[in-house]
């Protein structure tokens, strides 16, 4: 037995946190939480004075890099980092190689998933074989083994029609559609948001409508198939507005956001550090403003890293060159504690709806609860510690982030799972 002593247990009902004990049997599971609870014989007692202790977090948007780029990252190490930032569950992309886009393929992750990780790691599935944008995946056997979602990544569906297709048979075997906006005519060999850092640097940049059009085609299609949709990481203020006005009128869509289009805009890559290179890519001021509007009030219903390691050797490449992506399953608790939580923007209450409970909701899991019968799976937050963020910290393989060598307010003491 463990008895957790002296926390506050934070929820996403409300803002208030909830001074508790909690012991957890040698099952892991919740025994009992009271105001007060004297160790046991054989109990190991942790001390969380002024800790809070927050449900584990879920991202809906992590590339792992296995099968194909281990160098990269593995789905151990990226377990591990998961852990270690405070996600107990997580959704892969499909945009392994090979990539996932057949039942077979879903199985052999799935072994290999419970083989080496340490938390649930759900499969997502293509839409498109090879994710090329071509033909229909095999969505019968990816149902069949109990796929979260079907999404090409960070790949478009080119064609309007394609994209109306697998829509139309997702709905048939009622699996969620998730799509990344972008629109590669728009894009092109763009490296940084269009306007004028890009223009100061000389570097190729990628206009906001490189997002907007394709979330507004792919809501289009949404609305005629009925379909469920989620559109990953929304990076500017008018993407937003169409995200809202769907959902105004009753269209089955879901967005998240990162943190870093909450936290950072395009002048932090003023200096050509690839740290700040991912796609989408941060935006504006007014952007940053809008989303976080948007995820007080509700038209962003959730958090998720985009956790897309790359080996240092990668991202050392010129700025135009280096891969888009970065590591972000270690941080994104830590920065938004610092930036909001400890700034009072918001409470923990609503860190655990938008990057535990409804990430869950999206891909139909129940969210994680801190009750008695439960399994324990929390995090201790010590908001008065403090995190450098260094290579040696970071457990990911890839320790490229735009947080690396800053120090953020608060600390996970541990993750209990
Ligand atoms: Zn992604």
């Amino acid at each position: 037995m463990r008895l957790f002593k002296n926390g506050t247990i934070a929820s996403e009902e409300t803002p208030e946190l909830q001074k508790a004990d909690i012991l957890v049997d040698d099952e892991g599971v919740i025994h009992q939480i009271a105001e007060t609870i004297e160790a046991v014989d054989g109990s190991t007692t942790v001390d969380c004075d002024g800790c809070v202790i927050v449900p584990g977090m879920f991202d809906l948007n992590v590339h792992a890099r296995e099968p194909g780029f281990e160098h990269k990252e593995t789905l151990s190490s990226c377990g591990e980092a998961a852990i270690h930032g405070g996600v107990t569950g997580l959704v892969l992309m499909p945009d392994t190689a090979p990539p996932v886009d057949s039942g077979n393929l879903v199985k052999s992750l799935q072994d290999l998933v419970s083989e080496v990780s340490r938390i649930p790691m759900h499969t997502s599935g293509c839409l498109t074989k090879k994710r090329e944008g071509k033909e229909l995946a095999g969505f019968s056997g990816m149902a069949s083994r109990g796929v979260t979602m079907l999404t090409d990544a960070d790949h478009e569906v080119p064609c309007p029609d394609l994209l109306r297709r697998c829509m139309e048979y997702a709905k048939d075997f009622d699996l969620l559609v998730t799509t990344h906006g972008d629109t590669p005519a728009l894009t092109k060999a763009g490296a940084i948001n269009e306007g004028h850092v890009s223009y100061k640097l000389g570097l190729p940049g990628i206009p906001a409508i490189s997002q907007e059009i394709a979330l507004d085609r792919d809501i289009r299609v949404a609305q005629h198939t009925g379909a469920r949709l989620h559109l990953q990481q929304v990076s500017t203020a008018n993407s937003l507005k169409s995200i809202a006005a769907a959902k105004e009128a009753g269209t089955q869509v879901t967005c998240e956001v990162s943190p870093y289009h909450l936290l950072l805009t395009e002048e932090d890559a003023d200096d050509y550090n690839t740290h700040f290179k991912m796609d989408p890519p941060l935006r504006l001021q007014s952007d940053c403003e809008a989303l976080i509007r948007g995820l007080l009030d509700g038209a962003i219903d959730a958090i998720a890293s985009n956790h897309a390691p790359h080996t240092e050797f990668e991202k050392s490449a010129d700025f135009a060159s280096a891969p888009f992506g970065i590591s972000g399953l270690e941080t994104t608790v830590l920065a938004l504690f610092d930036r909001f939580i400890s700034e009072g923007t918001f409470g923990w209450n609503l860190l655990v709806k938008k990057y535990s409970a409804e990430p869950r909701r999206i891909v139909n899991l129940d969210p994680v609860k801190i009750a008695e019968g439960e399994k324990a799976e929390f995090f201790i937050f010590d908001p008065n510690g403090e995190t450098l963020v260094s290579k040696d910290y970071l457990k990911t393989k890839s320790p490229v982030s735009p947080f690396l060598g800053q120090t953020l307010k608060g600390a996970i003491r541990e993750t209990v799972i």
